[in-house]
Protein backbone atom coordinates (compact mmCIF):
# COMPACT_ATOMS: atom_id res chain seq x y z
CA UNK A 1 0.00 0.00 0.00
CA UNK A 2 3.03 2.38 0.85
CA UNK A 3 4.80 1.40 -2.61
CA UNK A 4 0.86 2.06 -4.44
CA UNK A 5 0.93 5.31 -2.45
CA UNK A 6 4.14 6.48 -3.59
CA UNK A 7 3.31 6.07 -7.61
CA UNK A 8 0.72 8.06 -7.16
CA UNK A 9 2.79 10.65 -5.06
CA UNK A 10 4.64 10.61 -8.54
CA UNK A 11 1.49 12.00 -10.17
CA UNK A 12 0.36 14.39 -7.68
CA UNK A 13 3.32 15.27 -5.43
CA UNK A 14 5.65 16.95 -7.98
CA UNK A 15 6.99 19.60 -5.51
CA UNK A 16 6.53 21.49 -2.52
CA UNK A 17 3.85 23.56 -3.89
CA UNK A 18 1.91 20.46 -5.23
CA UNK A 19 1.84 19.55 -2.07
CA UNK A 20 0.70 22.97 -0.60
CA UNK A 21 -1.98 23.42 -3.35
CA UNK A 22 -3.50 20.08 -2.50
CA UNK A 23 -3.34 20.87 1.53
CA UNK A 24 -4.67 24.67 0.41
CA UNK A 25 -7.79 23.23 -1.70
CA UNK A 26 -8.97 21.19 0.86
CA UNK A 27 -8.80 23.99 3.61
CA UNK A 28 -10.98 26.50 1.14
CA UNK A 29 -13.21 23.02 1.27
CA UNK A 30 -13.11 22.54 4.69
CA UNK A 31 -15.11 26.40 4.48
CA UNK A 32 -11.84 27.92 6.16
CA UNK A 33 -12.36 31.87 6.99
CA UNK A 34 -8.68 31.90 8.13
CA UNK A 35 -5.47 30.45 6.44
CA UNK A 36 -1.92 30.30 7.50
CA UNK A 37 0.98 28.89 5.47
CA UNK A 38 4.31 28.74 6.81
CA UNK A 39 7.22 27.43 4.85
CA UNK A 40 10.47 25.90 5.46
CA UNK A 41 13.40 26.21 3.03
CA UNK A 42 11.17 26.39 0.15
CA UNK A 43 8.88 23.74 1.25
CA UNK A 44 11.07 20.92 1.20
CA UNK A 45 12.18 21.21 5.35
CA UNK A 46 8.58 22.00 5.63
CA UNK A 47 4.89 23.29 4.97
CA UNK A 48 2.44 23.46 7.46
CA UNK A 49 -0.46 25.15 7.00
CA UNK A 50 -3.49 25.93 9.53
CA UNK A 51 -7.23 26.95 8.71
CA UNK A 52 -10.20 27.96 11.06
CA UNK A 53 -12.53 25.20 8.87
CA UNK A 54 -14.63 22.02 9.54
CA UNK A 55 -12.14 20.37 10.84
CA UNK A 56 -12.06 16.32 10.68
CA UNK A 57 -13.50 14.46 13.55
CA UNK A 58 -11.31 11.73 15.45
CA UNK A 59 -12.89 9.04 13.32
CA UNK A 60 -12.29 10.12 9.96
CA UNK A 61 -8.60 11.21 10.86
CA UNK A 62 -7.26 7.79 9.64
CA UNK A 63 -9.55 7.55 6.82
CA UNK A 64 -7.84 11.22 5.42
CA UNK A 65 -4.99 9.45 4.66
CA UNK A 66 -6.18 6.72 3.33
CA UNK A 67 -6.84 6.84 -0.90
CA UNK A 68 -10.28 6.63 -0.62
CA UNK A 69 -13.26 7.89 -2.81
CA UNK A 70 -13.68 11.24 -1.82
CA UNK A 71 -17.02 12.87 -0.62
CA UNK A 72 -16.87 15.03 -2.13
CA UNK A 73 -18.09 13.53 -5.41
CA UNK A 74 -20.89 11.44 -4.81
CA UNK A 75 -21.27 9.80 -8.94
CA UNK A 76 -19.44 9.84 -11.72
CA UNK A 77 -21.63 12.33 -13.41
CA UNK A 78 -20.50 14.85 -10.17
CA UNK A 79 -16.99 14.86 -12.34
CA UNK A 80 -18.85 17.15 -14.06
CA UNK A 81 -20.19 19.41 -11.25
CA UNK A 82 -17.21 19.45 -9.24
CA UNK A 83 -18.00 22.48 -7.63
CA UNK A 84 -14.61 21.71 -4.50
CA UNK A 85 -11.41 22.20 -5.74
CA UNK A 86 -10.06 18.62 -4.63
CA UNK A 87 -11.93 15.45 -6.04
CA UNK A 88 -9.72 12.57 -6.23
CA UNK A 89 -9.23 11.76 -2.66
CA UNK A 90 -6.34 10.58 -2.87
CA UNK A 91 -3.52 13.51 -2.17
CA UNK A 92 -3.11 13.33 1.75
CA UNK A 93 -2.40 9.40 1.22
CA UNK A 94 0.02 10.17 -1.43
CA UNK A 95 1.65 13.13 0.72
CA UNK A 96 1.88 11.11 3.94
CA UNK A 97 3.46 8.34 1.39
CA UNK A 98 6.72 10.78 0.59
CA UNK A 99 6.61 13.47 3.49
CA UNK A 100 6.46 12.99 7.58
CA UNK A 101 2.98 14.18 7.81
CA UNK A 102 0.75 15.11 10.85
CA UNK A 103 -2.79 16.15 10.93
CA UNK A 104 -3.91 17.75 13.85
CA UNK A 105 -7.99 18.56 13.87
CA UNK A 106 -10.89 19.86 15.86
CA UNK A 107 -14.28 19.13 14.38
CA UNK A 108 -17.41 21.14 15.42
CA UNK A 109 -18.48 20.02 19.08
CA UNK A 110 -15.34 17.83 20.21
CA UNK A 111 -14.39 18.67 23.42
CA UNK A 112 -10.57 18.42 22.32
CA UNK A 113 -8.27 18.03 19.37
CA UNK A 114 -6.78 15.00 17.40
CA UNK A 115 -3.57 14.40 15.71
CA UNK A 116 -2.72 12.06 13.46
CA UNK A 117 1.03 10.45 12.67
CA UNK A 118 1.11 9.72 8.90
CA UNK A 119 3.55 7.28 9.43
CA UNK A 120 1.74 4.85 12.00
CA UNK A 121 -1.51 6.52 11.85
CA UNK A 122 -1.10 6.38 15.82
CA UNK A 123 -4.00 9.01 16.95
CA UNK A 124 -3.45 10.88 20.07
CA UNK A 125 -4.96 14.12 21.86
CA UNK A 126 -4.18 17.41 21.14
CA UNK A 127 -4.76 21.02 21.40
CA UNK A 128 -6.25 23.21 18.86
CA UNK A 129 -9.28 25.49 18.77
CA UNK A 130 -11.64 24.45 16.02
CA UNK A 131 -9.96 23.95 12.38
CA UNK A 132 -7.23 21.87 11.26
CA UNK A 133 -3.12 21.96 11.03
CA UNK A 134 -1.70 19.82 8.39
CA UNK A 135 2.38 19.69 8.55
CA UNK A 136 3.89 18.29 6.25
CA UNK A 137 8.25 17.88 7.09
CA UNK A 138 10.89 16.49 4.80
CA UNK A 139 9.43 16.07 1.44
CA UNK A 140 10.71 13.00 -0.33
CA UNK A 141 13.25 12.09 2.84
CA UNK A 142 12.35 8.90 2.24
CA UNK A 143 12.45 8.50 -1.70
CA UNK A 144 16.08 9.92 -2.26
CA UNK A 145 15.87 10.22 -5.97
CA UNK A 146 12.69 11.94 -6.11
CA UNK A 147 14.61 14.47 -4.02
CA UNK A 148 17.64 14.69 -6.16
CA UNK A 149 15.54 16.57 -8.97
CA UNK A 150 14.01 19.60 -6.15
CA UNK A 151 15.31 22.63 -7.13
CA UNK A 152 17.06 24.97 -5.14
CA UNK A 153 15.44 26.54 -2.02
CA UNK A 154 14.57 29.87 -4.07
CA UNK A 155 13.39 27.99 -6.56
CA UNK A 156 10.66 26.05 -4.60
CA UNK A 157 9.78 28.78 -2.79
CA UNK A 158 8.84 31.15 -5.64
CA UNK A 159 6.51 27.80 -6.69
CA UNK A 160 4.93 27.92 -3.37
CA UNK A 161 4.66 31.70 -3.56
CA UNK A 162 2.96 31.67 -7.02
CA UNK A 163 0.64 28.68 -5.54
CA UNK A 164 -0.75 30.63 -2.42
CA UNK A 165 -1.01 33.98 -5.26
CA UNK A 166 -3.39 31.40 -6.99
CA UNK A 167 -5.57 30.51 -4.48
CA UNK A 168 -5.64 33.97 -2.79
CA UNK A 169 -6.57 35.69 -5.78
CA UNK A 170 -9.43 33.04 -6.26
CA UNK A 171 -10.93 33.51 -2.70
CA UNK A 172 -11.03 37.06 -1.25
CA UNK A 173 -13.13 36.20 0.87
CA UNK A 174 -10.25 33.96 2.79
CA UNK A 175 -8.21 35.97 5.05
CA UNK A 176 -4.57 34.20 4.04
CA UNK A 177 -1.01 34.67 5.39
CA UNK A 178 2.34 33.06 4.08
CA UNK A 179 5.90 33.15 5.54
CA UNK A 180 8.63 31.55 4.74
CA UNK A 181 11.24 30.72 7.27
CA UNK A 182 9.76 32.84 9.95
CA UNK A 183 9.45 35.91 7.88
CA UNK A 184 5.54 36.82 7.18
CA UNK A 185 5.63 37.70 2.78
CA UNK A 186 1.82 37.87 2.84
CA UNK A 187 -0.65 39.06 5.11
CA UNK A 188 -3.68 39.29 3.54
CA UNK A 189 -7.17 40.24 5.15
CA UNK A 190 -10.80 38.96 3.79
CA UNK A 191 -11.14 41.74 0.95
CA UNK A 192 -12.92 43.08 -1.90
CA UNK A 193 -12.06 41.31 -5.63
CA UNK A 194 -10.32 44.54 -6.26
CA UNK A 195 -8.52 45.26 -3.31
CA UNK A 196 -6.97 41.17 -2.73
CA UNK A 197 -5.73 42.22 -6.45
CA UNK A 198 -4.42 45.35 -5.33
CA UNK A 199 -2.63 43.65 -2.82
CA UNK A 200 -1.22 40.83 -4.97
CA UNK A 201 -0.62 42.68 -8.28
CA UNK A 202 0.24 45.83 -6.83
CA UNK A 203 -1.46 49.27 -7.15
CA UNK A 204 0.64 49.94 -10.13
CA UNK A 205 -0.91 46.89 -11.94
CA UNK A 206 -4.67 48.69 -10.90
CA UNK A 207 -3.68 51.95 -12.46
CA UNK A 208 -2.84 50.65 -15.36
CA UNK A 209 -5.49 48.23 -16.16
CA UNK A 210 -9.46 48.48 -17.15
CA UNK A 211 -11.72 46.49 -15.11
CA UNK A 212 -13.47 43.82 -17.72
CA UNK A 213 -17.49 42.77 -16.96
CA UNK A 214 -19.07 41.09 -19.59
CA UNK A 215 -22.09 38.74 -19.22
CA UNK A 216 -23.59 36.85 -22.10
CA UNK A 217 -26.09 35.54 -19.74
CA UNK A 218 -24.42 31.43 -19.83
CA UNK A 219 -20.62 32.75 -19.94
CA UNK A 220 -19.31 35.74 -17.81
CA UNK A 221 -15.90 37.30 -17.88
CA UNK A 222 -15.00 39.79 -14.77
CA UNK A 223 -11.40 41.05 -13.69
CA UNK A 224 -9.14 43.37 -14.77
CA UNK A 225 -6.52 43.45 -17.77
CA UNK A 226 -3.35 45.90 -18.19
CA UNK A 227 -3.25 48.90 -20.50
CA UNK A 228 -0.48 48.35 -22.92
CA UNK A 229 1.42 51.08 -20.96
CA UNK A 230 1.91 48.94 -18.06
CA UNK A 231 5.31 48.33 -18.29
CA UNK A 232 5.87 45.93 -15.91
CA UNK A 233 4.17 42.62 -17.01
CA UNK A 234 5.55 39.52 -17.79
CA UNK A 235 4.30 35.93 -18.13
CA UNK A 236 4.35 35.47 -14.58
CA UNK A 237 1.45 38.08 -13.82
CA UNK A 238 -1.36 36.48 -15.80
CA UNK A 239 -4.24 34.82 -14.13
CA UNK A 240 -7.00 32.87 -15.88
CA UNK A 241 -9.66 31.69 -12.88
CA UNK A 242 -12.84 28.87 -14.43
CA UNK A 243 -15.23 28.62 -12.18
CA UNK A 244 -12.64 29.81 -9.25
CA UNK A 245 -10.20 27.33 -10.39
CA UNK A 246 -6.41 28.54 -11.84
CA UNK A 247 -6.15 27.66 -15.19
CA UNK A 248 -3.32 27.77 -17.86
CA UNK A 249 -5.29 27.15 -20.96
CA UNK A 250 -3.89 27.33 -25.02
CA UNK A 251 -7.61 28.71 -25.69
CA UNK A 252 -7.68 31.26 -23.35
CA UNK A 253 -4.01 32.59 -23.64
CA UNK A 254 -5.11 32.78 -27.58
CA UNK A 255 -7.77 34.60 -26.78
CA UNK A 256 -6.24 37.00 -24.76
CA UNK A 257 -3.47 37.38 -27.55
CA UNK A 258 -5.40 38.44 -30.30
CA UNK A 259 -7.03 40.68 -28.37
CA UNK A 260 -3.69 42.59 -27.58
CA UNK A 261 -2.12 41.46 -31.34
CA UNK A 262 -2.32 45.16 -32.64
CA UNK A 263 -1.46 47.02 -29.64
CA UNK A 264 1.35 45.03 -27.38
CA UNK A 265 4.57 44.53 -29.46
CA UNK A 266 7.46 43.04 -29.27
CA UNK A 267 8.33 40.64 -26.45
CA UNK A 268 5.52 42.47 -24.08
CA UNK A 269 3.13 40.95 -22.13
CA UNK A 270 -0.20 41.73 -20.84
CA UNK A 271 -0.78 41.51 -17.30
CA UNK A 272 -3.78 40.08 -16.37
CA UNK A 273 -6.20 38.37 -13.19
CA UNK A 274 -9.33 37.63 -15.11
CA UNK A 275 -12.40 35.26 -13.86
CA UNK A 276 -14.41 33.04 -16.26
CA UNK A 277 -17.89 31.87 -15.04
CA UNK A 278 -19.86 28.97 -16.87
CA UNK A 279 -22.27 26.06 -16.87
CA UNK A 280 -19.97 24.09 -14.95
CA UNK A 281 -20.94 20.88 -17.73
CA UNK A 282 -19.97 23.07 -19.97
CA UNK A 283 -16.56 22.59 -18.91
CA UNK A 284 -14.24 19.52 -18.32
CA UNK A 285 -12.08 20.22 -15.17
CA UNK A 286 -10.80 16.53 -15.05
CA UNK A 287 -8.21 16.45 -17.59
CA UNK A 288 -5.16 15.42 -15.64
CA UNK A 289 -5.66 15.57 -11.86
CA UNK A 290 -2.34 17.55 -10.82
CA UNK A 291 -2.88 20.01 -14.23
CA UNK A 292 -3.91 23.07 -14.58
CA UNK A 293 -5.90 22.56 -17.90
CA UNK A 294 -9.43 22.45 -18.87
CA UNK A 295 -11.12 21.40 -22.03
CA UNK A 296 -14.43 23.44 -23.40
CA UNK A 297 -17.48 22.15 -24.89
CA UNK A 298 -18.47 25.10 -26.74
CA UNK A 299 -14.40 26.12 -27.11
CA UNK A 300 -15.53 28.44 -30.28
CA UNK A 301 -18.09 30.46 -28.71
CA UNK A 302 -15.85 30.53 -25.47
CA UNK A 303 -12.76 31.82 -27.89
CA UNK A 304 -15.53 34.61 -29.00
CA UNK A 305 -16.76 35.81 -25.73
CA UNK A 306 -13.33 36.30 -24.35
CA UNK A 307 -11.78 37.99 -27.21
CA UNK A 308 -14.52 40.33 -27.96
CA UNK A 309 -14.86 41.30 -24.29
CA UNK A 310 -11.29 42.06 -23.99
CA UNK A 311 -11.25 44.10 -27.34
CA UNK A 312 -14.66 46.16 -26.00
CA UNK A 313 -12.75 47.29 -23.13
CA UNK A 314 -9.23 47.97 -24.57
CA UNK A 315 -10.71 50.04 -27.73
CA UNK A 316 -12.96 51.65 -25.15
CA UNK A 317 -10.07 53.09 -23.25
CA UNK A 318 -8.49 54.48 -26.56
CA UNK A 319 -5.88 51.45 -26.68
P1 LIG B 1 -10.08 14.90 -1.31
O1 LIG B 1 -9.84 16.33 -0.99
O2 LIG B 1 -10.00 14.63 -2.76
O3 LIG B 1 -11.32 14.33 -0.69
P2 LIG B 1 -7.69 14.51 0.21
O4 LIG B 1 -6.74 13.38 0.29
O5 LIG B 1 -7.17 15.83 -0.26
O6 LIG B 1 -8.88 14.04 -0.73
O7 LIG B 1 -8.37 14.73 1.61
C1 LIG B 1 -8.99 13.62 2.24
C2 LIG B 1 -10.16 14.03 3.12
O8 LIG B 1 -9.67 14.59 4.34
C3 LIG B 1 -11.08 15.09 2.54
O9 LIG B 1 -12.08 14.52 1.74
C4 LIG B 1 -11.64 15.75 3.78
O10 LIG B 1 -12.76 15.02 4.24
C5 LIG B 1 -10.54 15.60 4.78
N1 LIG B 1 -9.74 16.83 4.95
C6 LIG B 1 -8.50 17.06 4.45
N2 LIG B 1 -8.04 18.27 4.78
C7 LIG B 1 -9.01 18.85 5.53
C8 LIG B 1 -9.14 20.13 6.20
N3 LIG B 1 -8.16 21.05 6.15
N4 LIG B 1 -10.28 20.36 6.89
C9 LIG B 1 -11.27 19.44 6.93
N5 LIG B 1 -11.21 18.22 6.34
C10 LIG B 1 -10.09 17.93 5.63
MG1 LIG C 1 -8.09 17.31 -1.48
Amino acid sequence: DLLINQIAAGEVVERPASVLKEVLENAVDAGARAIEVQLEQGGVRRIRVTDDGCGIGRDDLALALERHATSKIASLDDLEHVGTMGFRGEALAAIAAVARTTITSRADGEAHAWRIDGSDRALAPAALGQGTVVDVADLYYNTPARRKFLKSEGTEYAHCDEMFRRVALARPDIGMQLSHNGRVAHRLPPAAPFARIGALMGDDFLQHAREVAADAGILRLAGFASLPAYSRAGRDAQYFFVNGRFVRDKLLAHAVREAYADILHGSRHPAYVLFLELDPAGVDVNVHPAKIEVRFRESRAVHQFVFHALRRVLAESGA
